[in-house]
């Protein structure tokens, strides 16, 4: 897709050492994954470039936030999103080492696309709960949620019953 073509680092011409590359991460980010629980993203994300004779290795830094449904309200939550990654590249044959757990990139490639490893470490890093800080859900949700939950409550001793029988 053309937005993640920014997301291309292009390294043969780059002398060996350390070399930074900034990103910024959108909701268009996500959506090139289909991700459509983001609603909206601002997310910087820096990445240590260091390459080696015989490898690379890349420590991504994510921070910023993402909008996204809350599991309770359904309304907008802001979520705080920070981590850090180290991957290792190297070059090779195969395109994914899993026992070593280094990527690999095949000989003569003059350019990484860095796109679905930054996706798959900031998928991973989205927060569990995902939901207002207690009692910060929108109006009228809250007492909505402990009806249904007194509902499911009665419906419980009598599934009980069933399985006694
Ligand atoms: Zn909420």
């Amino acid at each position: 897709m053309k937005y993640l073509k920014q997301f291309v680092i292009p390294f043969s011409g780059l002398p060996e050492g350390e070399h930074w590359f900034d990103f910024k991460i959108e909701k268009e980010f996500f959506d090139c994954f289909k991700n459509n629980d983001v609603l909206e993203a601002d997310v910087v994300l820096k990445v240590q470039f260091i390459k080696r004779s015989a490898m690379l290795e890349l420590q991504f830094g994510f921070s910023g936030s993402v909008k996204i449904e809350c599991d309770r309200c359904l309304g907008p939550v802001d979520l705080p999103l920070e981590c850090e990654e180290k991957i290792f590249v190297k070059f090779g044959n195969e395109t994914y080492d899993e026992a070593a757990e280094v990527l690999v990139v095949p000989f003569g490639e003059s350019d990484i696309d860095i796109s679905s490893i930054a996706y798959e470490i900031i998928y991973v890093a989205f927060p569990m709960k995902r939901a207002h800080p207690d009692n910060d859900c929108e109006e009228g949700v809250e007492e909505y949620i402990s009806i249904e939950e007194e509902k499911e409550d009665k419906i419980d001793p009598r599934w009980e019953q069933l399985k006694n029988l």
